[in-house]
């Protein structure tokens, strides 16, 4: 089936018993197990015992979005955050992990705070250079940690060519695949990614009303390390807030195809305009590896970068948009204008910020579901 279809019909996991068209949401947190004390029961054993371990809406979800990636297990998580910290609950004290270094703040910050201080060594690497990410590669190394297009500066990384080093080297391959969502980049499926993360708060959920994190594994070895974390740290997606992300996904492919045409209208009246001085977006003609994303991906996706010319005209913007809300997050149906310096990457030294291109005139841009043309004309009045 094509991804479209998969999508529309959550992968499949529609209600058997009843018909209903969309999954109950099992609002229990344990499951009687009086049968398997009966004569008659013995050696049944019901697939769920207690919903930390497993909720059959929770699992609707994690099997829909192993499906969708191409992996053999999903799991669900409290947030992006909570999957990022699982999937990397799965190394130990002495391990070393090689990381994109534009990645999303909030990995950036736990990697170098709290995995840090257990012992979780890591090398921070731009990782469109292939070979910075090989030179990075120690004996203890044990995975390699991407996230294409990068968080906020859209750099890409050659993920087939990054993820056959990692092959190579005998060590995991994780891709952060929030921004491109399983219908435009597929790193499991087409890439030869072992382990794929989403924050589904983004374009899964789509609404920017649920919080959730999702982590595919490419084989059962892997998904079963997962799933001990899961199960031991606890970070587990409630049955309605997997629910609202099973509901989410069904629009995925309509949403992101209007969204992405947007972002590409916004993106290219940007350049146009003389108070910008640079966009970044892996839609626009000459964008650096565009022909890079393009062979790994199906499309530019809805999210882009633009720098001002000053801070003064980065500010006023966000503060004279009428339609972008000045915030953090991305992926929803309304239009989200971030200000990386002060949200998602608050929290990393001004200094490693500059270097990396994070500066006080750089906007995200994510385009939801606003008639482009409104976008347009709010977007020139804020910046004057
Ligand atoms: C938002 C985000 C996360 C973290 O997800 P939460 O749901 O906020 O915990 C991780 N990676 C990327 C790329 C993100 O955009």
């Amino acid at each position: 089936m094509n991804i479209g279809t998969l999508l529309i019909h959550n992968a499949g996991t529609a209600d058997a018993a009843t018909g209903a068209l969309s999954v109950p949401v099992f609002q229990a947190s344990t499951f009687d197990q009086s049968v398997s004390f009966r004569d008659e029961g013995a050696g049944v054993e019901r697939e769920f015992d207690y919903a930390r371990s497993g909720n059959p809406t929770r699992k609707a979800l994690e099997h829909t979005i192993a499906a969708l990636e191409g992996g053999t297990n999903g799991y669900a998580f409290s947030s992006g955050i909570a999957a990022v910290s699982s999937v990397l609950g799965i190394f130990s004290t002495g391990d070393h992990i090689v990381t994109a270094e534009d990645m999303y703040g909030g990995s950036y910050r736990i990697i170098n705070t709290f995995f840090k201080r257990w012992g979780l060594e890591s090398t921070a690497v731009d990782a469109s250079n292939l070979d910075e990410i090989k030179r990075a590669v120690k004996p203890n190394t044990k995975a390699l940690f991407l996230e294409t297009p990068s968080n906020p500066l859209l750099k890409i990384t050659d993920l087939h060519a990054a993820c056959a080093i990692a092959r190579d080297a005998g060590i995991v391959s994780i891709v952060d695949n929030t921004f491109m969502t399983p219908y435009l980049q597929r790193p499991i499926e087409k890439n030869g990614a072992d382990i794929v993360i989403h924050s589904a708060t983004k374009f899964l959920g789509g609404h920017s009303d649920v919080l959730a994190g999702l982590a595919v594994a490419r084989t059962e070895a892997l998904g079963k390390e997962i799933y001990r974390v899961q199960n031991g740290f606890g970070a587990v997606l409630g049955p309605w807030d997997s629910w609202l992300t099973l509901r989410g996904i069904k629009t995925l492919k309509a949403r992101l195809t209007m969204q992405q045409k947007t972002a590409a209208a916004i993106a290219k009246r940007l350049q146009e305009n003389k108070n910008v001085e640079a966009v970044y977006y892996p839609g626009l003609e000459g964008f650096t590896d565009k022909t890079v994303h393009d062979a790994q991906a199906f499309g530019a996706g809805a999210v882009l970068s633009f720098k001002t010319k000053t801070t003064e005209q980065a500010l006023r913007f966000l503060g004279k948009t009428r339609l972008a809300a000045a915030a953090v997050s991305l992926g929803g149906v309304e239009t989200i204008a971030s200000y990386p310096v002060r949200m998602s990457h608050a929290s990393m030294p001004r200094q490693e910020r500059e270097r990396l291109g994070i500066t006080d005139t750089l906007i995200r841009i994510s385009a939801g579901l606003e008639d482009a043309e409104d976008l347009l004309i709010d977007f020139e009045a804020a910046l004057g």
